[in-house]
């Protein structure tokens, strides 16, 4: 039994890859110092079997919880961390971070143009929908990327010398954007200028894909939170769920108060037997983050021998785990989503099709079979059916199986020409 991929395809497969020794060996080298990183706060904070007994009911005194947000504000470089299954996705811990830090009257400043899609919602920027930091009272500010899809760091100083601006929102990914990633550094230069022009406005990183790309995380170099979900980088494929917030103890605590409620905060949340998979999945992390990252550059110079243009390019550094692939045109888009699909442990029998999910503006494909539902730490393609039919491509556990998935999705978008 082997996987239907043709001679040609192979062949390509193994071109591409003769090209990425020194792209490879980079990766390796960030992730055995994030490994020593992870072990050496595992060992600092003396994990044991019993950590891993978890809680039932409210939850009070779970051990093994509390230290692992130890170990959260040691790798992060931060006061303190709360990590918590009951996050139910990236967002909602995004939500209780911005909740946490904006009260009414205050705004909000995005440094790098619209934040992630689900977002706006949660912000309230393009309706008044119940619930929303509008609803509150809580104002809203965006500062574009320039022309050249850059930060505006002259813009960015103008906007958070307004009167009223709290807190301002660093997405480090690029999202469904086109803008280019940040890496750590320009994070730390954004951080820089916006205390030069108001010391005291909160600095909030969404961390999403990000977490082990580099050996630095924004809160070494100044960002005040990083917030980030526990099914992308940081829970290493095996968190079930789950999200993580990290930073200076008061954001950190007002959080806290908006997960669960206020007078109780962090000291409610049972973890219902999943503080294992948390601590091996962070044991993982750096490790399965470098199998996406190296899959996500496997598929940019395959494209790239296919005359595509990838972004970024098979060459270049990278600072989160997307791959973009630019197709042009729908048909495209379907055929090496339908692949990627072929390509997975779970549902690979599926056909993906584009449809309405709920806080997109536009139909939304989406490949991906995993273990856990919608990890985008494991191999997943997905794409926005609109201009320019760029498909986003993430994760992949193994690098064997992410490469194999981006065969087969270029198998199927071959047989389309
Ligand atoms: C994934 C992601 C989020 C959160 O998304 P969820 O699906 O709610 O976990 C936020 N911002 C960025 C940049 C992301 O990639």
């Amino acid at each position: 039994m082997t996987l239907q991929l043709s001679e040609r395809v192979r062949a390509l497969g193994a071109q591409a890859e003769r090209g990425l020794t020194e792209q490879f060996s980079r990766i390796d080298a960030i992730a055995a110092e994030n490994t020593e990183r992870v072990l050496a706060a595992f060992q600092k904070h003396r994990v044991a079997e019993s950590y891993f007994a978890g809680t039932t009911g409210y939850g009070y005194d779970d051990m093994g919880r509390d230290q692992l947000d130890a170990i959260y504000a040691d790798l992060f470089g931060t006061e303190d961390a709360l990590v918590r299954i009951g996050f139910v996705n990236g967002t909602h811990a995004i939500s209780c971070a911005l909740f946490g830090a904006l009260k009414p009257g205050d705004t909000l400043v995005s440094a790098v143009g619209a934040p992630y899609d689900t977002l706006l919602g949660v912000i309230g920027v393009t309706d008044k929908g119940p619930g929303s930091l509008r609803e509150y009272g809580i104002g809203y500010r965006q500062v574009d990327v320039t022309a050249d899809d850059r930060p505006d760091v002259e813009g960015i100083r103008a906007a958070v010398a307004e009167p009223g601006v709290k807190a301002v929102l660093i997405q480090r990914s690029r999202g469904y954007a086109t803008r280019a990633s940040l890496s750590v550094d320009e994070i730390k230069a954004l951080c820089t200028a916006v205390r030069q022009v108001r010391p005291e406005v909160h600095i909030l990183v969404d961390n999403c894909y990000g977490e082990f790309v580099e050996t630095r995380e924004p809160t070494h170099v100044g960002a005040d939170l990083v917030v980030g979900s526990l099914i992308k980088n940081p829970g290493g494929g095996l968190a079930p769920t789950g999200g993580y917030i990290a930073g200076r103890r008061d954001l950190v605590e007002a959080a806290a108060m908006r997960l669960t409620t206020p007078g109780i905060g962090r000291e409610c949340g049972s973890t219902l037997g999943n503080n294992r998979l948390l601590y091996q999945g962070l044991f993982l992390a750096p490790h399965t983050v470098a199998q996406a990252v190296k899959t996500a550059v496997f598929g940019a110079k395959l494209m790239e021998l296919l005359g595509y243009r990838a972004d970024p390019a098979s060459d270049a550094v990278r600072h989160d785990i997307i791959q973009m692939i630019h197709f042009g045109e729908p048909e495209k888009v379907k055929r090496f989503c339908r692949g990627i699909q072929k390509g997975a442990p779970v549902d690979s029998y599926v056909t993906p099709e584009p449809w309405d999910m709920p806080g997109y503006d536009c139909q939304v494909i989406m490949a991906a079979g995993a273990f856990i539902q919608g990890a985008s730490i494991e191999l997943s393609a997905d794409a926005p059916m609109r201009e320019p039919y760029t498909v986003y491509l993430q994760g992949g556990l193994t690098y064997e199986s992410g490469k194999a998935g981006v065969l087969l999705a270029v198998e199927e978008l071959l047989k389309g020409e």
